[in-house]
């Protein structure tokens, strides 16, 4: 077994869950409008026409249903939605809402057209999705007065709302949630060109000067992820206050990014480890993931939803039938022969 202590989830440069240093300059980073929020050109689209057709009949939105890695910009473009839409944008969360009552009450404190936004919808328990299904399908409240023989059913009329869910993997909703959305839309990674232009943008609203090779290189280390860009920016302009004139440059980008152990494609130490775990302790793979989850010691959901994503975008690790392979690339990349670390066989879980 690995050391779980090599392994320091917690403080990771690139993850890309929110930390509590995010959450203030987030804020203030996140774009209000379309034209603000860069990239996802296809599902910027296709909101475009489900708005303006909704408003055109004086209606509210269908709900929809937005999937993929977090950072991507899936509570932002919620946002967007309900200023679009010019209602009232309220949000919370699937572990946030631990008893029915609490959906009862953000249910009945909407107003007509308001846009609920529901962040890691899969966490929702099985009873409180229960209060969903006909709030969705027919705006309205069931609840069950009483206990034994003497409860009785009252059904309580809500407003017609917009429920916009968010989660990693559409597949993990269960099929009368997923059902119930009328719109369904997939973010994907960001392209290192637009995460230089939400840079930019980012740098101009912090007041601070960035060429446009500064921001690229940002950009190309940032896993494809608008969230990771902007933390990666706020720590590269402290370095350029502290060790340039305060200008990003391509120089400054590089030797920040080096000292905070992100490699030219914006793998840190974690990634690199996983990738060696996978080689040396078994040949480079295949590996079943709860075995891997079990050797690294982090959960097997969190391998999926946080590190492999972009690990297979730029083609290091390919998940096949018989479990998770490193290829060449990757042994390439990390300056291992290729075949080469298959001698000890481990096995933990089977
Ligand atoms: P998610 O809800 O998918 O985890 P967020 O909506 O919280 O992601 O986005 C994280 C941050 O990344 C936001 O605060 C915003 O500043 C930035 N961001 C996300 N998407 C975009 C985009 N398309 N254009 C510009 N900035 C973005």
């Amino acid at each position: 077994m690995i050391e779980e202590t090599e392994f320091d989830f917690e403080n990771r440069i690139v993850s890309t869950e929110m930390t509590g240093e995010d959450s203030e300059v987030e804020i203030s980073l996140r774009p209000k409008a379309f034209e603000d929020y860069i990239g996802q050109e296809k599902v910027k689209e296709m909101l475009k026409v489900y708005i303006d057709a909704a408003k055109g009949r004086g209606d509210s939105l269908d709900h929809v249903l937005l999937y993929g890695p977090p950072g991507l910009g899936k509570t932002t473009l919620s946002g967007i939605i309900a200023t679009e839409m010019g209602v009232n944008f309220r949000v919370t969360s699937g572990p946030a809402i631990e008893k029915q009552g609490d959906l009862a009450a953000i249910l009945t404190s909407l107003a007509p057209g308001d846009v609920l936004f529901i962040d890691e919808i899969h966490r929702l328990s099985r009873s409180i999705e229960e209060i969903l299904y006909p709030a969705m399908e027919d705006y309205v409240l069931d609840i069950i007065i009483g206990k034994g023989p003497a409860a009785r059913s009252i059904r309580v009329p809500l407003p017609k709302f917009t429920l916009v869910g968010a989660t990693t993997r559409a597949g993990q909703l269960t099929t009368p949630l997923r059902d119930r959305f009328g719109v369904l839309l997939r973010l994907e990674l960001y392209k290192a060109e637009e995460l230089a232009t939400i840079i930019k943008r980012s740098a101009s609203l912090l007041e601070v000067n960035i060429d446009d090779a500064g921001a690229l290189e940002i950009a190309s280390r940032s896993r494809g992820t608008p969230r990771i860009a902007n933390r990666l920016l706020k720590r590269v302009r402290d370095y350029a206050q502290v060790k340039g004139d305060g200008t990003i440059t391509l120089d400054i980008a590089k030797t920040a990014l080096k000292a905070l152990e992100i490699d030219d494609l914006g793998l840190d130490n974690i990634d690199r480890k996983l990738l060696e775990t996978i080689i040396k302790f078994y040949g480079g793979g295949p590996v079943g993931l709860e075995t891997l989850a079990a050797t690294i010691g982090e959960e097997a959901i969190t391998i999926e939803d946080v590190y492999e994503p972009y690990l297979m975008q730029i083609g290091f690790l390919s998940r096949t039938p018989k479990g998770r392979c490193v290829t060449r690339l990757a042994y390439d990349h990390l300056g291992i022969p290729f075949g080469v670390g298959g001698g000890v066989q481990m096995k933990i879980d089977g």
